[in-house]
């Protein structure tokens, strides 16, 4: 059985004891298994600080970009490899864990781009000094540096690598060292990828370790200069964010969590129309896409009451047309969930779901799906399932529970952007939301009304159907987060993606000193 071990300290380890066992979810045998029982939390943290930390704020920000281009061209490297981990280890089709892997060596080259940009400084100014009183004698200037802690990334298990590489991309380029800490059940794929940025002798000691397992002890000890950006559930981001050393001593917290992200049709919409066919493609990609795992996927889908019945049909139409089966073979479009748990709550979730009066199963449900017959009862496997409810405002736990699988419900509004903003306020904060109209007005309406409510809005219209990535996809450039259910953190977004790792302090005194300090730092 192959043994994950974990990099701290500067050295492989294997934990000790029982080892939790990481298993295939489409056979349910085991393919490795993990501990971090025995490694000393306290020694980790401090090599990272005292290693890691000075060797990374010793280097300009091209230097760092450099090291985040030579990540990315080691994750590429693997790509094969790691697309073979996704499919053994989390049930991904070869596409889904393709989007993973991709995904991170992306985020990781468009970081490295931003590095190149900024060139030979290695901390920031902020805005333009401003003069006290009416000569230069005294003025103050915001600086942003690097803090000198540790940055501890705690990770969910439906993107080993993309959820390693999002975090890593900007602490790195604040000049902060990381700890990673993926979910243990699919930490096979994070595990290969760190021993392969390892082999690839880029890594400046300490600058990043890799726990397999659980975290121990690990956050109890974090102080005033670290940071903790935790993806997962919101009720582990609510425990982890309420520690007592959190608060105390107000450790930087970024929590991304669950999220009852929306589809639109707006009014104009017709059946069969580029934008209609847009919204169906978009709706069906992130029911089936990873089996639905996707923190963006869509969970509700609002259209014009005068739409419903053929959105129903369309829908019902495509999703129990999808293929559901073994992820390694070519003609699967669907696998099974990551885990038992995983099968266990989202069947209990789509069964919450159906449980309101309202609320009736179109396709799918929470039985298991028929499936070819070498498969035998084994796997954990979903068939991709839409619910209907007919009374969006009435629909109970749809907007209150994420079910976290390939399920999506479908209901009505009334055709205003203020019904339509109205309905999706009740998931009470979401990273994003899609609208598909061309209709300028409304679209204007829409997003405007929706914006308060999300980290993210995205048009669907047919000038851009052509080069559209779908609202599920999340870019380096923008920000991904949201507020309310969905956490409310804020990561990536180009620069903004620095902001948890750096310290904004305003340097007061005498002009011409204070402007000196800032004389090799990038102006922001
Ligand atoms: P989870 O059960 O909350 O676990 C998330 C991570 O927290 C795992 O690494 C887990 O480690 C760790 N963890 C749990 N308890 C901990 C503790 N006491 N101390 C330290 N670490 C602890 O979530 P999940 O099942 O992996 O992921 C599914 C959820 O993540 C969904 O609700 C989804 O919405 C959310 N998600 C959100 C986003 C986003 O960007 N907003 C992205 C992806 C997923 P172990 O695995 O070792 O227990």
């Amino acid at each position: 059985m192959l043994r994950l071990k974990s990099l701290v300290g500067g050295r492989w380890v294997e934990g000790q004891g029982a080892h939790a066992a990481l298993v295939n979810p489409t056979t349910e045998e085991p393919v490795a298994e993990a501990s971090t029982a025995g490694i000393d939390m306290g020694e980790a943290l401090a090599f990272a600080t005292e290693r890691g930390g000075p060797a990374l704020r010793a280097m300009t920000f091209a230097e760092r970009g450099e090291l985040l281009r030579a990540a990315s061209k080691a994750v590429h490297a693997a790509r094969e490899e790691l697309i073979e981990i996704g499919i053994a280890n989390a049930g991904n089709t070869r596409g889904d864990a393709k989007f993973d892997v991709d995904g991170a060596s992306g985020t990781l080259m468009a970081y490295a781009d931003l590095g190149k940009e900024l060139g030979d400084a290695s901390y920031f100014a902020e805005g333009e000094p401003i003069a006290f009183g009416r000569s230069s004698r005294l003025s103050g200037q915001h600086v942003l540096v690097p803090r000198e802690g540790v940055a501890v990334h705690v990770n969910a298990f439906n993107f080993p690598a993309w959820g390693l590489a999002e975090k890593l991309a900007g602490a790195w380029l604040a000049g902060v060292p990381v700890i990673a800490k993926p979910a243990t059940a699919t930490a096979w794929m994070t595990a290969r990828l760190v021993e392969r940025l390892d082999e690839a002798k880029i890594l400046p000691p300490g600058a990043l370790s890799l726990l397999v397992g659980s975290a121990g002890d690990l956050l109890a000890r974090l102080g005033p200069q670290d940071a903790l950006a935790f993806t997962g559930g919101s009720a582990t981001g609510t425990k982890l964010r309420g520690g007592d050393n959190m608060l105390s001593m107000a450790v930087r917290v970024n929590v991304e969590a669950d999220s009852l992200n929306a589809a639109v049709l707006g009014p104009d919409v017709t059946r069969g129309s580029e934008t209609y066919e847009l919204f169906l493609a978009d709706v069906v990609r992130d029911a089936t896409q990873k089996a639905g795992q996707k923190c963006t996927a869509i969970r509700r889908v609002l259209v014009p009451a005068a739409m419903l019945g053929a959105v129903r049909e369309d829908l019902a139409d495509r999703l129990s047309s999808i293929v559901v089966g073994d992820p390694s073979s070519d003609t699967t479009q669907t696998g099974p969930v990551a885990t038992r748990d995983q099968l266990r709550d989202v069947r209990a979730g789509i069964d919450k779901l159906a449980s309101a009066g309202s609320v009736e199963v179109v396709v799918g449900g929470s039985s298991r799906p028929k499936l070819d017959a070498a498969l035998g009862d084994r796997g954990f496997f979903v068939a991709p399932t839409l619910l209907l409810a007919k009374a969006a405002r009435a629909a109970g736990a749809v907007h209150d529970h994420e079910v976290f699988g390939p399920s999506t419900t479908l209901m009505p509004y009334d055709g205003t952007a203020a019904d339509a903003v109205g309905i999706v306020r009740l998931g009470q904060g979401g990273l994003v939301t899609s609208v598909y109209t061309d209709d300028k007005a409304w679209a204007k309406a829409a997003a405007l009304g929706l914006a308060p409510h999300h980290g993210r809005v995205y048009i669907g219209s047919a000038k851009m159907a052509g080069a559209s990535l779908g609202p599920g996809t999340v870019l380096p450039q923008m920000v991904h987060g949201g507020p309310g259910r969905a956490g409310g953190g804020e990561e990536l977004g180009g620069l903004r993606g620095l902001s948890l790792y750096l310290q904004r302090t305003a340097i007061q005194g005498y002009g011409p000193l204070v402007d000196g300090l800032v004389a090799g730092a990038k102006r922001v």
